[in-house]
Parts: structure tokens; C-alpha cells; sequence
């Protein structure tokens, strides 16, 4: 068992360990994760933005070497030469003009400095009319030639930023190549007064997407006007650059006004540049530079290497989470079961009891609470042996289960016990009636091993809300039932209120008459009972007292009917039984013989160790058993007629007597009582003390005088107070009496000086 549980600490220190290793684990990994993330992300951040300013570096320098080249190409003398030769512009153009053709050759030339960037060249006169075309290299015919170019964005632009300078137009659509192009064009200086010429050039976007070097990272240039991808890297020269899926997100970048930086769009990393537009460039542009690859979502973030790292941790963690969990659970579930017999123990029925008593408190009606407790259950185990009454009390659970409905509860209370909750009953009577199916149940022999085994119980049953509104006070109301069943021998029994004190002391007057016990507080006192006709001592009764060190003497009622309910009064009828003992032993030591009635209780009348104390006690001390005597009352033995035979007969055997207290009192009959082995009946005090005033109770005292004589019985009174009841008694044949005529109740000590100062008296 030890190694078991030494096991299965160790178990648990491991799956503790497992976890604490998965959240290290866990915490590591991530922590280690978002420091290399950073690290990479940085790093390519570093690599996107260098990239991203290598572009933009290329593009302002397309841009300035076009205005450059525009210029010096617009000072070859050939287009202010054609301009200036004979004719009109058209015939010239029509007929061929060698001035023209020089100026066409002298623009074919940016072709060679473009390398098949180049779409559209043209020398355009101011009218709108072409003088000449070149497409991708080729010379447009004279009928081919437009006659009307002002419509092209770049037109009028290049007119308004005037000769010297160049006029960079924004993307569209070439009527010649059907690209994309921006294009450059600029005014022709030195031309006749009254002539305008424009020289003009095509550069595809397509061809902007091939100026990275770096195939992993995507380049792209979108119009920041219109938020449309006008390059992208990974269409390259030919696709149509117009329609990039990823617009809108640009669009919002365009707008949010940075001009430059690192940024996520969508699942894409960028870092962007904002080429601004200015009079003479209408470009207005995002120069990106993306890795969408390295962006990709989450993976992407913390790489490949690092999610598996973390999924594997997270995997160990879920692992021992759960483990521990698991055996968190078994704990739990251990917690709240009985081990033998895996019912639930005292504290679910606790949970399960509270539970209902909260849903009744919102929809109304009773929960019933009751208390199985087996007759005799320890004869079991004391002649078969713990083995048989482990199986026996197994089985019991089973038994019980099938009168209960679905809902209900039985967990083991401790030993013989068993508590039941009825989550819902309509009634007293039909707790009572469940109580007598699970007694008809258990009456059927329960077979363990090779025997069959008869058991009887008893159950105490209370109901919410009248007998409690909590579990405890549901629980001991049930318990104390549970007792007065046993005692009454009805089988079950339901609370009443009058069987049990409400007083909210007695939990804690029980538990000081614990300590009281072991502190010695408790005290006996003896009251004389005298033969009336000599007034010499008959015996004394042994009353307790508990001398409270707050209330002072405390007389029996206040504490033995609390003490009654509970395991308590084994100890205290154990205490009685030694001092009377032992006090007889004193007087007989000091040369008195006196017999001495101690007050048996009804529970420990059904007590089987009662005897057991009874004789260890006299033989230990070596007092002969006439001079003790066990009073008690006739409720006490009607409560289990035949458990109280067997106690009665064995003190009867021991020689020890037996006499019935408070007589008159109780339902029995004398018919039955007689056939007990007892030797005095005592009249109760309530007719004694009125015999004087209430002619009816002297004739009951009188009849039972009579009545006990004839049936060879000594008849005590109790309760002589003066001396004309003493005289009736006397008259009435009545032989011995007690009474705070002769004495109050007296410890030890002043009782010997009483019987002293009789002793001078009689001298
Ligand atoms: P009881 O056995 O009937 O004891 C007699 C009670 O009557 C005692 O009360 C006694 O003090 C009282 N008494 C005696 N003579 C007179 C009298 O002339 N006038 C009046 N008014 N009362 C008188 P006490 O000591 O308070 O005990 C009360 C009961 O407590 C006892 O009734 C007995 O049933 C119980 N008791 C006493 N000692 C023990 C004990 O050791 N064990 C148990 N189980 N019960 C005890
Ligand atoms: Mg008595
Ligand atoms: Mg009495």
C-alpha cells in the first residue's frame, strides 16, 4: 500500500515535471521564436528596404537620363533644319525630306541607348500632325501617320512646360503599341518663329518590372493616384502590368500618406518609396519592393523550423496538461468516493444535497435526507472477520440503489453507515415508504462467500425544509431519527421535533463534555434511599453532575439526553460505571457496605459492551456484584424488548440487580416486565410528590406498591419531600424511600459526613 502510494507520488511528481518542462518548453520556444522572427524580420526588412531604394534609384535615374537624353536629342539641328527647308510642313512629309529623315535617324539612335524598352518614338508637329513614327524600331509610312496627336496626355503638358524642358507623362495606353507606357517629350528649340515641334518617346512599364536583380524579392510600381500595380516583377515585360490583384491594398498604402518605410499589406511584406509627381513628371508613384514569400502568414513569421518547435512543445504541453489533469481528476474522484465500496462519500452527498436543496429553494417541493444504519454489523466483523463484513457492506450499496430513482444518492457515511438523498419527494410519507422498500430490500439474505447473512437496519429520515434547510442540520436530524428507529425497533423512523433539541448549544456543549471527560469535570453524587420503618440506609443512587468550569453543576437533563444522541454516551455510562465502582470499593475499604443504583441509558442498555464494562470493572476492583444495581426505565427496554432481555438477563447471571426506573411513567406492561429478571421497581417522583394533593395519584402509588410486593418486587419512592408523604407511603406498605426529606443528592465526601452524623445519632 505504502509502495503504492509512494508510486503513484512519484507519478505524479513527473507529470508535474512534464508540465513544468512543456511551459519552459512552450515559453522558450515562443520566446525564441518572436526574438528570431524579429531578428529575420529585421534582416529582411534591412534587405526590402535596400532593395526597395536600389529601384527607386533606377527609376530617377531613368527619369533624369530620359530628360537628358530629350533634351540633347531635341538640339539635333535636323528637326529646326526641316522645319526651316522649303515647302509646307505636309508636302515636305509626304514627298520626303532629308533634313526629316536625318531628325529619324538621329531618334532611332535612342533606341540603341533603350535597348527594346522603347515603343513609340515620334516628331510630332505643334498642329498635332506626325512628321514621323518609329515603332519599336520600325518608320511609320507617310499615310500611316497621325494627324492629330493633341489628344495624348503628353501634349499639351509638354507645351506648358515650354521648350528647355522636358515633360514626363504618366502611364496610359499607347495608341501605337497598346502598352503601358509614360512616355517623354519635349519641345524642339530653335524652329522658325510661329513653328512648334515635339519630340516624343514610348517606355513600356513592362519594362520596368526586370530592373531587380533579386529573383526573391517582387518589385513593383503602382500609381499612387490610382492605387493600380503599373509594373510588377513577376508579370515581367509583355503581361499586362494594369491589373494587379493586390490594388486595393496599394491604394490604401498610397493614401496613407508615408512616403517611405516598411509595411505589411494583406500577407506581404514591403518596403516602399513615394515618388512624387512634380510639373514636369506626372508620375506620381509607389516604388515597392515585396517579399511575399517570407511573409506568408503565420509560418512565414516564425518559419518553418520554429513552428514545428512549437508545435512540439505545445504537443508535450497539451500531453502533461492532460495527464496531470487526468490525475487531477482522480484525485478528485478519490476526494468524493468511498474507497471499499466506490460509493460517493460524505462529501459529494454533501455537494449533492446542497445542490438540491438550491434547485428546491427556485421550483419548490421537498428533498428528503436519509441515514442507513445496519443492526449488529459489527458482529459481522467481530465473528467472521473484516473480510466478510468488507463484502456485506459492498453489497449493500447495490441493493439500496435499486428502490432509488434515477437522480438520487447513496454514499457510505463511515462503517455501518450510508446517507441517501432524495432529490424530490412529495411528502413525508413517501420518504417513509422509500425507507420501507430499502428495509424490505435489505431483509433478503446477503449471500458472502459460503454464507448468507441476514441484516436489519434502521433508518432515520428528514425532510426540507420543516426538519432542516442545510445538509449538516439535514444530516444529524436524519441521524438522531436514524437513532430513535434503533431504539423504538420501528425500522424507519421521520424526525420529529420534539425528539431533539434545537438548542444551538448542543454541538457545543457535545464537544465540551468531550474535554470534560478527560478533564475530570464530571462529578458523582449520591442521594441515600432508606427503609421508611428504620430509617437506616438501603443504598444510594449514583446521580452525575458535571461540575462546568463556566455554568457551574450541570444536573443530568442538561447534558445526558445530548450525550444520548451521540457516540458519547459509551464513555460517559463507561465513567459512570467505574467511579460507582470504584467509590463502593472506598466504602467497603472503610468498613461500609453500601449498594449502590447507577442510571443506565436506553442506548447503552442496547449496548452489548455494557455488560462487558460492567463485570471488568467489579472484578478489577473486587466488589461482589449484589452491591451494585443498574436502574432503568421502562421506555429503555420496551424501545428493543429483546436486546434488553439479553443485557438484563446477563447482568441477572452476573448477580448484578436490575431496577425499573421511573416507573408509571412508560406504555409497558407490568404483565411483560415480570417476566424480565428485575428486583425493584421505583415510582416515579411526579406521583409521589402529588399523592398528598391528588387523591389519584395516591391510588396509583398505593396499586403499585401492592402490585410490586405481590410480584416479589422491592418498590422504592422517589421524591419524598415531607414528612406526611412519607407517613402515607409508610401506611401504604411501601418499604423504601429517597428523597431530599433524608438527603439532597451529595459527593463523596459530604455523604460520609451525612452517614457520620447518623452514625453519632444512632449512637
Ligand atoms: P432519576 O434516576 O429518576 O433520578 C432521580 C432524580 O430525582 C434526580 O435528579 C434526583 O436529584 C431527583 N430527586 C431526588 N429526590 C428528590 C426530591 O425529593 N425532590 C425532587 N424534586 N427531586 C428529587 P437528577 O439528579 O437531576 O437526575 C435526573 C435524571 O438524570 C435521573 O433521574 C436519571 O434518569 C438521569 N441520570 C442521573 N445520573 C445519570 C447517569 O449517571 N447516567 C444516566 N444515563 N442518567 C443519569
Ligand atoms: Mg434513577
Ligand atoms: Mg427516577
Amino acid at each position: 500500500m505504502r509502495m503504492l502510494r509512494r508510486r503513484s507520488k512519484s507519478l505524479a511528481w513527473l507529470r508535474l515535471g512534464a508540465l513544468v518542462a512543456g511551459v519552459v518548453l512552450v515559453g522558450a520556444s515562443v520566446g525564441l521564436s518572436i526574438l528570431g522572427a524579429r531578428d529575420d524580420r529585421a534582416t529582411l526588412d534591412s534587405g526590402l528596404m535596400r532593395e526597395d531604394r536600389k529601384h527607386t534609384e533606377a527609376i530617377n535615374e531613368y527619369f533624369g537620363r530620359a530628360r537628358d537624353l530629350m533634351l540633347l536629342q531635341a538640339q539635333n539641328p535636323s528637326f529646326a533644319d526641316f522645319y526651316a527647308s522649303a515647302g509646307t510642313r505636309i508636302d515636305k512629309v509626304a514627298a520626303g525630306n532629308a533634313h526629316l529623315d536625318q531628325a529619324v535617324h538621329s531618334l532611332a539612335y535612342l533606341e540603341d541607348l533603350y535597348g527594346g524598352r522603347i515603343g513609340e518614338i515620334c516628331f510630332i508637329d505643334h498642329s498635332g500632325a506626325e512628321n514621323a513614327r518609329l515603332v519599336r524600331g520600325k518608320r511609320a509610312t507617310f499615310s500611316s501617320l497621325s494627324l492629330n496627336e493633341s489628344a495624348n496626355p503628353f501634349f499639351w503638358p509638354t507645351f506648358a512646360v515650354g521648350v528647355g524642358q522636358v515633360y514626363q507623362a504618366a502611364a496610359y495606353i499607347s495608341p501605337d503599341t497598346h502598352d503601358l507606357v509614360i512616355s517623354n517629350s519635349t519641345l524642339v528649340p530653335g524652329l522658325p518663329s510661329g513653328q512648334q515641334a515635339v519630340i516624343h518617346f514610348e517606355v513600356s512599364m513592362a519594362s520596368f518590372a526586370d530592373i531587380t536583380a533579386d529573383p526573391g524579392i517582387r518589385f513593383m510600381i503602382v500609381d499612387a493616384p490610382t492605387g493600380t500595380t503599373i509594373a510588377d516583377s513577376r508579370m515581367l515585360a509583355g503581361a499586362s502590368a494594369g491589373s494587379v490583384d493586390d490594388g486595393h491594398a496599394f491604394a490604401a498604402l498610397a493614401k496613407s500618406g508615408r512616403d517611405n518605410g516598411v509595411t505589411t499589406i494583406g500577407d506581404v511584406r514591403v518596403a516602399f518609396d513615394h515618388l512624387k509627381s512634380t510639373k514636369t513628371n506626372a508620375n506620381d508613384w509607389y516604388i515597392i519592393a515585396a517579399a511575399p514569400a517570407l511573409n506568408a502568414g503565420f509560418g512565414g513569421y516564425f518559419g518553418a523550423r520554429t513552428l514545428i518547435l512549437v508545435g512540439a512543445a505545445l504537443a508535450l504541453f497539451i500531453f502533461a496538461l492532460a495527464s496531470f489533469r487526468g490525475y487531477q481528476r482522480r484525485l478528485e474522484h478519490a476526494a468524493v468516493t468511498d474507497a471499499l465500496t466506490s460509493l460517493p462519500n460524505r462529501n459529494m452527498l454533501c455537494d449533492e444535497v446542497e445542490q438540491a436543496l438550491t434547485a428546491k429553494r427556485r421550483n419548490g417541493g421537498a428533498v428528503a435526507v436519509l441515514v442507513v444504519d445496519l443492526d449488529r454489523f459489527k458482529e459481522v466483523n467481530d465473528t467472521l472477520g473484516h473480510h466478510y463484513g468488507d463484502q456485506l457492506l459492498t453489497a449493500i450499496g447495490p441493493r439500496i440503489r435499486s428502490v432509488l430513482r434515477d437522480g438520487d444518492t447513496i454514499a457510505r457515511l463511515g462503517g455501518d453507515e450510508f446517507g441517501l438523498l432524495l432529490r424530490s419527494v412529495h411528502g413525508p410519507a413517501e420518504a417513509v415508504d422509500v425507507a420501507n422498500r430499502i428495509l424490505a430490500r435489505l431483509s433478503d439474505p446477503f449471500q458472502v462467500g459460503d454464507l448468507a447473512l441476514q441484516v436489519e437496519a434502521s433508518i432515520g429520515i428528514a425532510i426540507s425544509p420543516q426538519h432542516g434547510n442545510d445538509y449538516t442540520e439535514l444530516l444529524q436530524h436524519a441521524d438522531t431519527a436514524m437513532y430513535v428507529a434503533k431504539q423504538s425497533g420501528l425500522g424507519a423512523s421521520l424526525y420529529d421535533t420534539a425528539l431533539d433539541s434545537h438548542d444551538p448549544r448542543r454541538l457545543l456543549l457535545l464537544g465540551e463534555l468531550r474535554r470534560a471527560l478527560d478533564n475530570g469535570e464530571l462529578v458523582m453524587h449520591y442521594q441515600p434511599k432508606t427503609f421508611l420503618s428504620t430509617d437506616e440506609l438501603r443504598g444510594v443512587e449514583a446521580l452525575l453532575r458535571w461540575n462546568h468550569p463556566l455554568r457551574g453543576l450541570m444536573l443530568p437533563d442538561d447534558f445526558i439526553p445530548y450525550a444520548e444522541h451521540t457516540a458519547l454516551i459509551q464513555p460517559l455510562t463507561d465513567w459512570v460505571i467505574e467511579r460507582a465502582v470504584t467509590d463502593i470499593k472506598g466504602w467497603l475499604d472503610a468498613g461500609r457496605e453500601i449498594a449502590v443504583s447507577i442510571n443506565v441509558s436506553t442506548r447503552s442498555l442496547h449496548d452489548h459492551r455494557l455488560c462487558d464494562s460492567i463485570a471488568e470493572q467489579l472484578q478489577r476492583h473486587n466488589v461482589p456484584s449484589r452491591l451494585l444495581i443498574v436502574e432503568i426505565t421502562e421506555t429503555a427496554i420496551m424501545t428493543e424488548p429483546a436486546k434488553a432481555r439479553e443485557v438484563l438477563v446477563a447482568l441477572d447471571e452476573m448477580g448484578v440487580e436490575v431496577s425499573i426506573d421511573d416507573f408509571g411513567t412508560g406504555q409497558s406492561s407490568l404483565a411483560y416486565l415480570t417476566t424480565l429478571p428485575i428486583h425493584e421497581l421505583k415510582i416515579d417522583r411526579s406521583f409521589v410528590t402529588h399523592m398528598r394533593s391528588r387523591a389519584d395519584d395516591a391510588v396509583i402509588v398505593r396499586s403499585v406498591i401492592d402490585l410490586g410486593h405481590n410480584l416479589g418486587l422491592r418498590v422504592v419512592a422517589e421524591g419524598v419531600e415531607d414528612h406526611d408523604t412519607r407517613e402515607q407511603l409508610y401506611e401504604a406498605g411501601c418499604l423504601i424511600a429517597q428523597g431530599y426529606l433524608w438527603s439532597r443528592p451529595l459527593a463523596v465526601d459530604a455523604l460520609d459526613a451525612w452517614l457520620q452524623s447518623r452514625d453519632v445519632v444512632r449512637q
